[in-house]
C-alpha cells in the first residue's frame, strides 16, 4: 500500500481522534525508523515515551518472542512466574511493596483512587486533590482528575470528588484538606501540561503534609517513570516516599502495561474482588518489561540517561531560536522564542526528525538508548528546520 492509501483507509475507518502527521512507520531500530516509502527519521518520541530502548531492541525483543512461543496468556486464577518475577523486580528499583498491573497509564491512575478511595472510607474521606494543568488519563475519572478544563467540556458530568490546586501552592492544599480528602495525585513533571518540573521543596513539603493530615500521596509516573527523568522513578530524584506510584507508558518496552505500585502499610488494602483486568500482567507483556526493568535500573544506565539529558539541553540552548528549555532527564521541553511548536514538528518530520508537542512547547521524549551520534543528527535537523 501507499501512503496515500493507507492515510484514505484510516480517514475512512479509524475515527478521527488523533491529529496525525504525514508519516506511515512500518520499521525502527533504536532512535530511527523507516516510513513506508523507505525514509528515514531519526527519532525523539519513543512512541511518547514508550519506547524506552528503542524500536526493537534486540535482548527485548527475544525475550517477548520467546514467552510469545512459552505462553502467551493465562488468567489470573493462576499464578504467572514472568508476572511474579517483575513485581519483585519494580519492587526492588523503586522501594514500593506491592504491585497491580494492568494495561494502560490511565487503568493505573484508577487503580491508585480506588486505593485512596478505600484507604478514606471509613471516615468518610473520598475526595482527591490534584494540579492544574496536570494529565492524568482519558476515561471519565482520569478525566476528572486531569486538572484542565479542555479536556472536561465535551463530557460533562465526570466523576465526582476531585479538587484542584495550584502547583507550588501547599498553603491552598493544606486549605482543601479538610477532613474529606483521601489522596492528592500529582506528577513530578507535568507532561502534557507543558514539561514543568515541580520544585524540590513544594514536593516535599507536601510529602509532609500528606503525612500530618494522613492523606495518601499519590504520585503519577506514567510519563515520568522507568528511567525518563534520570532516576528509575522521578519521586526518588526528589527524596520523598509516597504511598502510591503509578507507571505504564516506558515500563513494557512498547507492550500494553500499567501497574499501581503500592507502598508495604497500602500492601493488603485490596481484597480478592477488589480490583482486576484481563490482561493485568499478561507475560509477553511482563518479559518485555522484565527487560526494561533490568537494563533501566543499572546506575550506569541512569547515569547514562541524566548525561544524554544534560547534552540536549546544552545544545538546544545554544540555539538562537530557543527561549528556554526546561525538564529532567530524557524529558526535554523547549520553548521557542517565534516559531509555532505544531508547524515546527510537521516541518521536522518533512525533514526527517519524529517530534512531541507538550502546549506550546515542542516536547523531546527520545529513546533512553539513543546514541550520541542519533542525537547529534536529530539536533542538526532540527536546528536548520528553526533556521528555515
Ligand atoms: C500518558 C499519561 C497518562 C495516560 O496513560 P494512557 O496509557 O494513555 O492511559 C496518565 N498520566 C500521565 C502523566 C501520562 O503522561
Amino acid at each position: 500500500m501507499t501512503f496515500q492509501q493507507i492515510k484514505e483507509q484510516d480517514h475512512m475507518y479509524v475515527l478521527p481522534t488523533y491529529g496525525r502527521v504525514d508519516a506511515a512507520l512500518v520499521k525502527g531500530q533504536n532512535a530511527r525508523a523507516w516510513d513506508v516509502d523507505g525514509k528515514e527519521y531519526i527519532d525523539f518520541t519513543a512512541g511518547i515515551g514508550v519506547n524506552a530502548l528503542g524500536y526493537s531492541d534486540p535482548e527485548w525483543a527475544a525475550a517477548v518472542a520467546e514467552q510469545a512461543g512459552k505462553i502467551q496468556h493465562l488468567c489470573n486464577y493462576y499464578y504467572s512466574p514472568e508476572n511474579t518475577a517483575l513485581a519483585q523486580e519494580l519492587s526492588e528499583a523503586s522501594g514500593m511493596a506491592k504491585a497491580f498491573f494492568c494495561n494502560s497509564g490511565a487503568e493505573a491512575n484508577e487503580c491508585a483512587i480506588k486505593v485512596a478511595r478505600k484507604y478514606g472510607e471509613k471516615r468518610g474521606a473520598y475526595k482527591i486533590v490534584t494540579l492544574h494543568n496536570s494529565f492524568h488519563g482519558r476515561t471519565l475519572t482520569t478525566l476528572a482528575a486531569t486538572g484542565q478544563e479542555g479536556f472536561h467540556k465535551d463530557f460533562l458530568p465526570l466523576t465526582e470528588g476531585f479538587v484542584y490546586a495550584e502547583a507550588g501552592d501547599l498553603a491552598g492544599i493544606e486549605a482543601l484538606l479538610d477532613g474529606s480528602v483521601c489522596g492528592v495525585l500529582l506528577e513530578m513533571v507535568q507532561g502534557e501540561g507543558g514539561v514543568i518540573p515541580m520544585d524540590e521543596s513544594f514536593v516535599q513539603g507536601l510529602a509532609q503534609l500528606c503525612k500530618e493530615k494522613d492523606v495518601l500521596l499519590l504520585v503519577d509516573e506514567v510519563q515520568t517513570g522507568v528511567g525518563r527523568t534520570g532516576s528509575f522513578f522521578a519521586y526518588q530524584g526528589y527524596g520523598v516516599e509516597p504511598d502510591v506510584v503509578t507507571c505504564a507508558k516506558g515500563i513494557a518496552g512498547g507492550l500494553p502495561m500499567g501497574a499501581c505500585l503500592v507502598s508495604e502499610r497500602l500492601g493488603d488494602i485490596l481484597k480478592p474482588g477488589m480490583q482486576g483486568s484481563t490482561f493485568g500482567g499478561n507475560p509477553i507483556a511482563s518479559a518485555g518489561a522484565r527487560v526494561v526493568v533490568r537494563r533501566v535500573s543499572d546506575p550506569a544506565f541512569l547515569e547514562s540517561v541524566r548525561e544524554k539529558g544534560a547534552y540536549f539541553r546544552e545544545k538546544l540552548e545554544a540555539m538562537p531560536q530557543v527561549e528556554y528549555v526546561r525538564g529532567r532527564g530524557l524529558m526535554i521541553g523547549v520553548k521557542l522564542k517565534d516559531k509555532d511548536a505544531h508547524e515546527v514538528l510537521a516541518e521536522c518530520a518533512k525533514a526527517g526528525l519524529l517530534i512531541l508537542t507538550a502546549k506550546e512547547l515542542v516536547r523531546f521524549l527520545p529513546p533512553l538508548t539513543i546514541t550520541q551520534e542519533d542525537m547529534d543528527q536529530g539536533l542538526a535537523i532540527f536546528q536548520k528546520v528553526l533556521e528555515q
